[in-house]
């Protein structure tokens, strides 16, 4: 079976655990803790960072950041993963779903502006398959009506917009390190705070609503309960196996890129001929390979796809139900139909791509799926 996804370890990993064990602290904020957030804001310009144990942690302590409150509207694309959405809902937050744009499953700015009123306290974007949305036009709208803007970075580590890191732009940022993505430790995630009002807040809830962080830097002499929190930090167990894959990011990203852009290259005449889509990479974004794509043209396309290929053994995936159909939110939304967002939902097709994913393999899966076709 050649699996969807397979994580790969770069090696270190294990050697930096036992640094970790042996040197006796390995409770949150340690050592390799702030080396990987010293390392992510030097290299992509974060204002400042906080490891957490997952993206959806990081979600929710941006929700808590920006004060949201029960009645409170977020404006988020329906085509996205559970916790985009969740973690505002947590706080009472209404959601109001945006359409993705019909040639890419990313937020279509355009209808953003028509969906805000006197409630709107945020923007979440998506940056899908580590594509960027359009975050000039998303940020010129946010300043305009005063909202936050929070980019879900879960898939775009290492992808730039007109040369900025995606995650650097918005108000808060987050990034997945969940075994699925370019980079991993298994679950874990990244808080990226640009807008400097909350860094002192995003520490303490970091910390269980204590000034634990500003205690330990010898900024006040004894810490308390002086905000709400939680227990978002992860061991520095954790933060030891991403810094070995941050060692790496370079050669993964070689290597995904490459296989991306084989798919890319060798699935190119069946899109000529009109029987699939090949992902479009907007014009300002970089593409950092995070997932290889197919737009099929319909579902019963893709379901006889996704047959054909597990009869040779090949794992390929759909991806995200439209939230504002799903069981939860199904009786909540109020909004218009969002058709992009549901034709992605009916015939987007995930491809294996992962390191070890060999040249054999990559040569089968793209040989099977023309003889599907
Ligand atoms: C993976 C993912 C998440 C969740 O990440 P976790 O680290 O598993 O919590 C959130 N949003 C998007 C867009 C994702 O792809």
């Amino acid at each position: 079976m050649i699996p969807f996804n397979k994580p790969y370890l770069t090696g270190k990993e294990t050697t930096y655990i036992e640094d970790a064990v042996t040197s006796g602290k390995i409770s949150g904020n340690g050592i390799f803790t702030k080396k990987c957030q010293f390392f992510f804001e030097k290299k992509y310009g974060f204002n400042k960072t906080l490891l957490t144990t997952s993206c959806t942690d990081a979600l929710e302590m941006a929700s808590i950041l920006i004060n949201i409150k029960a009645g409170d509207e977020v404006i988020m694309p329906s085509y996205t993963f559970v916790s985009t959405a969740n973690a505002f809902v947590l706080r009472g937050a209404n959601i109001i779903f945006a359409d993705s744009k019909e040639e890419h499953p990313n937020i279509d700015e355009t209808k953003i502006e028509g969906l805000i009123t006197p409630k709107t306290k945020a923007i979440v974007v998506v940056h899908y398959a580590g594509h960027a949305c359009e975050m000039d036009t998303i940020m010129a709208i946010a300043l305009k009506h005063n909202l936050f803007v929070i980019e879900d970075a879960a898939q775009a580590i290492d992808s730039f917009y007109k040369g900025k890191a995606l995650g650097s732009i918005g108000h808060l940022a987050t990034f997945s390190f969940h075994e699925t993505k370019n980079i991993i430790s298994g679950e874990g995630g990244l808080l990226v705070i640009n807008d400097e009002q909350f860094g002192d807040r995003a520490e303490i809830i970091w910390e269980k609503g204590t000034n634990r962080s500003a205690f330990f830097r010898g900024d006040v002499d004894k810490y308390g309960w002086v905000d709400v929190g939680s227990s978002f930090l992860p061991s520095d167990i954790i933060s030891a196996f991403l810094y070995a894959q941050l060692e790496n990011l370079l050669d993964i990203q070689q290597k995904r890129k490459a296989i991306w852009n084989t798919y890319y290259e060798q699935l190119k005449p069946l899109e000529k001929k009109g029987l699939v889509k090949l992902p479009k990479v907007p014009e300002n974004s970089t593409n950092n390979a995070h997932m290889f794509y197919l737009v099929c043209n319909s579902n019963e396309d893709r379901k006889g796809l996704i047959k054909h290929l597990k009869a040779n053994h090949i794992h390929a995936v759909f991806h995200y139900l439209s939230l504002h159909k799903s069981p939860f939110y199904i009786d909540k939304y109020e909004g218009e139909k969002l058709v992009n967002t549901d034709n992605f939902s009916e015939v987007l097709l995930r491809l294996p791509l992962y390191y070890e994913l060999s040249r054999n393999m990559q040569e089968k899966i793209i040989q099977k799926i023309n003889e599907y076709f």
